[in-house]
Parts: C-alpha cells; sequence; structure tokens
C-alpha cells in the first residue's frame, strides 16, 4: 500500500512513540501533583513546551498553550481574542479568507450565533492566494481577529501572511494563522510572520492525535474557553496530556532538526509524481499556487472523471478527493478558486516515509485507472 494522504494525518515517528512510551506506562503522574512523579512529569511538559517554543521561534515558552489539537487552538484563539476585545473595546467582527479549514469557519459562525458578532469572508484567486490589501481593506474598528491558513490542507498554497501582517499592523485587530499544514513543509516564524497567534497540531507533523498547540504572543489579551483546574496561564485547563505532550515536543525536535532537507526530498518526490502524471494524462490540471505552495502537495483535477469512484478501484494507493472534513460534501476550496472540474479532484500528499518506489507505483496505477475510468466516461456519453 502507498499512502499518499499526509495532508489528512501523518504516520507516528517512531522516535516520537519512544519518548511517549514511559509517559504512558511507568512514569504516571499527575504533572499537578507536588510528589516526586508529579514533579518529572511537569518537567517533561514544560521541556515539551520549549521545544514548541524553538520550532515556532517563540522567544517565552509560556506563549505556548497546549490543547487537544488544531480545532480547539482555532477556536481559543479565535473565540478567546473576540471575547476579550469585545469586553476590552467592543470589537464584534471577525474576518477570514474563503479558503480556511472548517474550524476556523466555525469558531467565527459561534461567534455571530452566540455573541452577537459578523462575519465577513475575503475571496482568493485562481491560485487560492488572498490578496493582502483586500483583506486590510475589509478591517474595521470593530475587528477582533483576523485569522488566515499559512498554507492550504487541500492545495497547498501559501499564504503571505507577512504581507496581510504589515498591511493591517496598525489596526488593532489580533493576526491569527492557522499553520497546521505548513508546519511539517516550510519554515514557520511567528516573528518573520508577523503574527499573534498561530495553531499547530501533533497529528499532521508524525506526532500523536489529539494534541495540539496554540501560540499566543504575551500580552494579547485572550479570554479562556477551558479555564478548568487554571493549568496553562489560566487559559488552557485539565489535567496535562502528558504522554500527548512530549510527543508533541519530539515531533517538534525532529521536525527542527530535519524540515529543510526534507521539505527538499518530498518536493522531489511531488514533482516526480506531477511529471508522470501531467504527461499521461495531458487534460490534468494542478491546482494551487505553483511557486508558493507546500513541497508535498499535489492536487491534480481531470476533467470527467469521479475520483471518488477512482478510491474504491484502487484501494493500494490511498489518496484523497478533497479534505477528510469535506469527504462526502462539496469542496469551499476548490469552488473558491474556480475549478470546474471538482469531482474530477485528487489530493495527493508524499510524505517522511514515501519513497521514489512508492510514487513510481502510484503513478502507474492511478494512470490506468484513470484512463480506464474516463474511457468509461466516454463511452457512456457517446
Ligand atoms: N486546520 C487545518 C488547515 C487542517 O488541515 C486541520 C486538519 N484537517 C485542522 C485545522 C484541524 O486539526 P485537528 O485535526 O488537529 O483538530
Amino acid at each position: 500500500t502507498v499512502y499518499l494522504d499526509h495532508h489528512a494525518t501523518t504516520p507516528l515517528d517512531e522516535r516520537v512513540l519512544a519518548a511517549m512510551r514511559p509517559w504512558l506506562t511507568t512514569e504516571c503522574g499527575n504533572a499537578s501533583s507536588a510528589h516526586r512523579l508529579g514533579s518529572s512529569a511537569a518537567a517533561a511538559v514544560e521541556s515539551a513546551r520549549i521545544a514548541v517554543a524553538a520550532l515556532l521561534g517563540a522567544h517565552d515558552p509560556d506563549e505556548i498553550v497546549f490543547t487537544s489539537g488544531a480545532t480547539e487552538s482555532n477556536q481559543l484563539a479565535i473565540v478567546g481574542v473576540a471575547l476579550k476585545a469585545r469586553q476590552l473595546r467592543g470589537a464584534r467582527h471577525v474576518l477570514t479568507t474563503a479558503v480556511e479549514h472548517k474550524s476556523v469557519f466555525s469558531a467565527m459562525e459561534y461567534l455571530v450565533e452566540h455573541h452577537g458578532f459578523t462575519s465577513s469572508i475575503v475571496p482568493v484567486d485562481r491560485a487560492g492566494r488572498v490578496d493582502p490589501a483586500t483583506i486590510a481593506a475589509a478591517v474595521t474598528t470593530e475587528t477582533a481577529v483576523l485569522s488566515t491558513m499559512v498554507a492550504n490542507n487541500e492545495i497547498g498554497t501559501i499564504q503571505p501572511v507577512r504581507h496581510i501582517a504589515d498591511s493591517v499592523r496598525d489596526s488593532g485587530v489580533a493576526l491569527h494563522a492557522d499553520a497546521t499544514q505548513a508546519m511539517g513543509g516550510i519554515a514557520v516564524s511567528v516573528d518573520d510572520l508577523g503574527v499573534d497567534l498561530l495553531s499547530l497540531s501533533g497529528h499532521k507533523i508524525y506526532g500523536p492525535t489529539g494534541v495540539g498547540a496554540l501560540y499566543a504572543r504575551r500580552g494579547v489579551p485572550m479570554a479562556a474557553l477551558l479555564p478548568g483546574g487554571g493549568q496553562q496561564r489560566g487559559l488552557r485547563g485539565g489535567t496535562f496530556n502528558v504522554a500527548g505532550i512530549v510527543g508533541m515536543g519530539e515531533a517538534c525536535r525532529i521536525l527542527t532538526a530535519t524540515r529543510e532537507e526534507e521539505s527538499i526530498r518530498t518536493a522531489g518526490l511531488r514533482d516526480r509524481l506531477q511529471s508522470a502524471l501531467i504527461e499521461m494524462l495531458p487534460d490534468a490540471e494542478v491546482n494551487g499556487d505553483q511557486e508558493n505552495r507546500l513541497p508535498n502537495n499535489l492536487s491534480l483535477s481531470v476533467p470527467g472523471l469521479v475520483a471518488a469512484s477512482l478510491m474504491a478501484s484502487l484501494p493500494d494507493v490511498i489518496f484523497a478527493t478533497t479534505s477528510a472534513c469535506s469527504s462526502g460534501g462539496e469542496s469551499h476550496v476548490l469552488q473558491a478558486i474556480g475549478q470546474r472540474a471538482e469531482p474530477g479532484t485528487l489530493r495527493l500528499s508524499v510524505g517522511r516515509h514515501t519513497t521514489v518506489d512508492d510514487v513510481d507505483y502510484a503513478a502507474r496505477e492511478l494512470v490506468s485507472a484513470i484512463r480506464a475510468a474516463t474511457g468509461s466516461v466516454m463511452r457512456d456519453v457517446h
């Protein structure tokens, strides 16, 4: 089986599993307990916090809040900051782009439905990029949060986050970036991007599922959504998921050490896959921004194809049609970029364990299955 769905989730790295194992078995203390096992668990959590901060270039590890994943990080960033901004300065508006992950839209809808906010969604161009001037023009004195992804989970397009940050700098709006997909592929530094808040997730970077982090710059006023027992500066309570957090820290350490080299390798594999497919399928169109794209992403639309049926006929090649979250539904991302061959879209994403043989095998299998499928569509039509 060739796994080409790293955007949906990545396999746990063996080194991460090894780092987690003691915290799932012998080292069983609650990180908030006063005894010896409690303090060693607390030290492990703090060491992981330092590793996440280092990967992001955050100056203070206390700017990292551990969560249950990027869905929660996005919710905490958007709702937590918006509710505080309303209390402090009467803010009532939130703003985002048309290609965000559903968890960003849901957080904004929650504010609209339950807290009387209004929201705006800024369109993107054919490549999926948002124009910094357009988004800056949509910011008003009432805007609490502007949320933009760093890189898209379907088409891999990288947003000009730094330019967006520069263009809204004087407005007082808090800038949140969802870097869930970007972390594994490109350098992500909170200072270089100029963001106040940034979300990431363990299971997209070869760490465990069910753990994530939010970078929250010091001094950005924010309400807690789950204050619980007051853990993590009161921003996110609950008994620490020590093993998960240790795994997240180890995943970040590995990324810090290997990301640059790995991005070159995965881009090579992706390019090889793309060339093989394009050569044999001349009607196919590559989605996303060809210059500003994640190194492991290939989104391909083939007119006349129904990618969902292709999946069933090719059980040995694991790929996605759109995103896992919108499976079965329509892709708002492909609609936002005006891709009309949406049902014929394949999302292929390579990763840390993908080999040249894997992509060559997948290309051969995909080409013959797509030719057979589109051939039969043609016969039906005639
Ligand atoms: N944002 C983006 C861009 C994503 O791709 C995902 C995962 N599909 C999420 C947020 C949600 O992450 P999690 O699964 O950790 O909640």
